[in-house]
């Protein structure tokens, strides 16, 4: 492998599928070395067979677990030379359902992964971070972070948790050099709406009773986006654009902007159009 001085590193939770696999990919492509980590241990063995064993390695990890964390900074580091160019914390899982009709263990789980995995991952991996010129700590938030979305209540709590820790640690860390952002996607196409639980009525739905189309809408913030959007923006974040939140696409933005004039009004109009018998999710 080249010497450590002359890559940069990547490290990407989630990288076995949609975003961070498009994320991985997209760096691996630029030269980069890229580490990717996830529970799923066959998306991971199908990266590095992609990418191939001089850009990339991979670790199951399961970023809800701070053991795992431990022992897999350790490890990057000795890989990386303690070096660390950007942290890219990802993973995440959705459960969709009224907030009283989703078990409380689900519940727990969501937060568990969507939030303290992104909050063990900075710890573990921020020495690495600092220890690295111009390096870049980006996590994936949502949408869900812009107005929460009914029926994605606490999945929306994590995520508007990480846009929070995004804003607070972009202050923090700039005395060390370590920049801070954070991307909301809109719907983006890739396997968490099939991996998702859905619960109505109380129980969850079998695989044959889900919804089999993702929830987009024609056009505008919540139409179907490729992943591949959302790794430009991490790119162009590391890149040097000094965004603090990315929305992708850009007509997401616009929410949080409307929402800044009259949160009530957005409150009043998506009770009317639930009243009116939206989708599960009501995107749009
Ligand atoms: P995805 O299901 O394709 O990928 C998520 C990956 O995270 C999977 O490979 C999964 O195995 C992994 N993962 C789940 N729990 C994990 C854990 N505990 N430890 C390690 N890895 C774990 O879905 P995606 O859409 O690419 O999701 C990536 C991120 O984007 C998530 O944080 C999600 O909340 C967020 N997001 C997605 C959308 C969308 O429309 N797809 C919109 C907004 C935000």
């Amino acid at each position: 492998m080249t010497p450590a001085a002359d890559r940069r590193f990547a490290f990407i939770t989630g990288a076995a599928s949609g975003i961070g696999r498009a994320t991985a990919e997209l760096f691996a492509g630029r030269g980069w070395w890229v580490g990717g980590a996830d529970r799923d241990a066959s998306g991971l063995e199908r990266l590095r067979e992609a990418l191939g064993p001089d850009r990339c390695s991979v670790w199951e990890l399961d970023v809800a677990d701070p053991a795992d964390w431990e022992r897999v900074s350790a490890e990057v580091a000795r890989e990386t030379e303690g070096r660390l160019d950007l942290l890219f914390n990802n993973a995440g899982i959705g459960v969709v359902g009224l907030f009283e009709e989703i078990p409380l263990e689900q519940s727990r789980r969501i937060v568990e992964v969507n939030l303290l995995g992104v909050i063990q991952g900075i710890y573990a991996m921020l020495p690495l971070l600092k220890a690295t010129p111009g390096s870049l700590c980006f996590s994936t938030s949502s949408s869900a972070a812009t107005f929460a979305a009914p029926s994605l209540a606490v999945y929306s709590a994590t995520k508007f948790a990480v846009k929070g820790l995004t804003e607070a640690l972009s202050v923090e860390l700039a005395r060390c050099e370590v920049r801070v952002a954070d991307v909301l996607p809109g719907v983006i196409d890739t396997a968490i709406f099939d991996t998702s639980p859905v619960y109505v009525g109380g129980r969850e739905l079998g695989p044959t009773e889900k919804p089999s189309e993702v929830p987009a809408a024609k056009e505008g913030a919540f139409r179907l986006i490729a992943p591949e959007q959302v790794a430009e923006a991490v790119l162009a974040s590391y890149e040097g654009d000094p965004r603090l939140h990315w929305y992708v696409p850009e007509e997401v933005g616009e929410i949080d902007r409307e929402k800044a004039s009259g949160v009530e009004a957005m409150r009043d109009a998506r009770i009317a159009a639930r009243a009116r018998g939206g989708g599960l999710l009501d995107a749009g």
